[in-house]
């Protein structure tokens, strides 16, 4: 699916009232009813129906009159309610190219009006791409009060709470910016994926650190559950971030030890394979933390001396709480940390899209509604209870490959209208300037660049 955010400058604040109607609908619906969205979007002078057909040639609405005349949110409608909250709440003014596509994410890369580059994580519970996610698939076909949007929405939260306390513990991990919905936004990281990597100055360094962070995390009560080449990030300097934070568990998880024993492994083969590293000289005493030896010098578990709860109080300050800690343990658990190392997840990871920044100028202000919608929105993301229900089933993706089938051909003319209009704006922006932004902008990530902060100007000219 593409995020194609030119969609979203041509929304009106009708559309996005009608959007949040639905979302609003869908907290206790599967799928909404048509007059039930016409009620909660009470729109000034009707034409409910319009808009509805108008978001559904968009593919941010699905329909379904198999019981009853209804419509349910798709993630692209998510993911445009999402980025207009940040937007509107001035987190990020125009968003980049994909950077990333994980199991169950895309990472895009999103930029404020100063051309400061962060990235923005769009979680995607249950997408069909990876083998990882059938089981999940199957396992959820016996719990069908949980729904796709609920579960990457909790996901989200979880991953930016861990983030946010992981980082005031002195963790590499990103910086967490902000969250909504599905969707988070931290600081990039400038470096590669450790699975592209396929030569290291120290290699044995390296594997010191990362042995010591998992160590680490055990001492601080967490295991990472998903600790391998694919969630590590090495920079020129070989310095290490850890990322893909939704799946960790506490050190008193039933299963705690098995997890705990497969980041090892993981790390241990990984280094292993890649850098043919031996281990039998390997030290006790790994980054200055002292760990026992089994007979295989990985460091166990059970000599390690753990605090569990160490981050119970960042973790409720960011409004994640124990219920959502339930709920998403259940999803993920006999199922934690799946990243295969299969051909299928390396063709797909960092997909690149290379494209400028599109920046989103949208109306700041937030709809003046009777129900202020993106408020209550916002409510929603801390209020589990407020969260969305319904057949996980009936989320799937193929629902919305038929919808798009379907809409493609109304959407034909109109994407190549708006790519016309975008190509005139553009041309008629860089007659204006001497340099063309640069398609490689992103190498510098994370700075200040003046690449970027001429893409910015160039963009807001929309
Ligand atoms: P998933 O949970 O779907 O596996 P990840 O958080 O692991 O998603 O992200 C997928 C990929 O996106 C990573 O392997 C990495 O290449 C890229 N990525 C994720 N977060 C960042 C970030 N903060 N900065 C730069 N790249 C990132
Ligand atoms: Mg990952």
């Amino acid at each position: 699916m593409k995020l194609d955010v030119d969609v979203l400058r041509y929304l009106s604040k009708d559309d996005f009232r009608v959007l949040t109607a639905v979302e609003m609908g869908m907290r206790n619906h599967e799928i909404v009813p048509s007059d039930l969205i016409d009620r909660i979007a009470s729109l000034k002078h009707g034409g409910t129906y319009k808009v509805l057909k108008n978001l559904l040639k968009h593919k941010l609405l699905h329909h379904d009159s198999s019981k009853y005349d209804g419509f349910r949110l798709t993630y692209l409608g998510y993911d445009f309610l999402a980025i207009k909250t940040m937007v509107n709440r001035g987190v990020f003014t125009a968003v980049g190219r994909q950077i990333g596509v994980g199991k169950e994410s895309d990472i895009f890369e999103v930029a404020r009006e100063d051309g400061t580059v962060m990235a923005m994580k769009l979680h995607r519970l249950g997408r069909t791409s990876f083998r990882a996610v059938k089981s999940k698939r199957d396992y959820l076909r016996h719990r069908s009060s949980y729904n796709w949007l609920y579960l990457s929405r909790l996901a989200a939260l979880k991953e930016f709470a861990f983030m946010k306390a992981l980082e005031e513990h002195g963790f590499p991990v990103p910086n967490a910016v902000d969250c909504n919905r599905h969707c988070v936004v931290m600081s990039l990281i400038q470096g590669y994926p450790l699975v592209q990597v396929k030569q290291l100055q120290n290699p044995e360094t390296v594997f010191d650190t990362i042995i010591g962070l998992i160590v680490r995390l055990a001492e601080h009560g967490l295991i990472h559950c998903d600790f391998n080449e694919f969630n590590i990030m090495i920079d020129d300097d070989e310095k290490v971030t850890m990322i893909d934070f939704p799946q960790m568990v506490s050190v008193s998880h039933r299963n705690a030890q098995m997890y705990f024993d497969r980041d090892i492994e993981c790390i241990f083969k990984f280094f292993g394979k890649r850098f043919n590293m031996s281990f039998e000289e390997q030290s006790d005493d790994i980054d200055g933390s002292e760990v026992d030896e089994d007979e295989s010098s990985r460091p166990s578990f059970s000599s390690i001396t753990k605090t569990a709860g160490f981050l119970d109080k960042e973790l409720a300050a960011s409004g994640f709480t124990r219920k959502d800690q339930d709920d998403i343990e259940k999803f993920i658990e006999g199922d934690a940390g799946d990243d295969v190392s299969d051909d299928e997840h390396e063709s797909g990871l960092c997909q690149t899209n290379i494209k400028g920044f599109d920046s989103l100028h949208l109306d700041q202000k937030e709809p003046t509604s009777s129900c202020n919608e993106e408020e209550q929105g916002d409510e929603n993301q801390h209020s589990p209870e407020a969260g969305l229900t319904g057949n996980p089933e009936s989320q799937n993706s193929s629902n919305e490959e038929e919808d798009n089938q379907n809409a493609d051909e109304n959407d034909a003319e109109l994407m190549k209208s708006l790519a016309k209009q975008r190509r005139r704006t553009m041309a008629a922006a860089r007659r204006g300037r001497k340099s063309v932004a640069s398609r490689n902008s992103y190498k510098d990530k994370g700075g200040k660049s003046s690449n970027n902060s001429k893409i910015q100007k160039q963009l807001s000219s929309w």
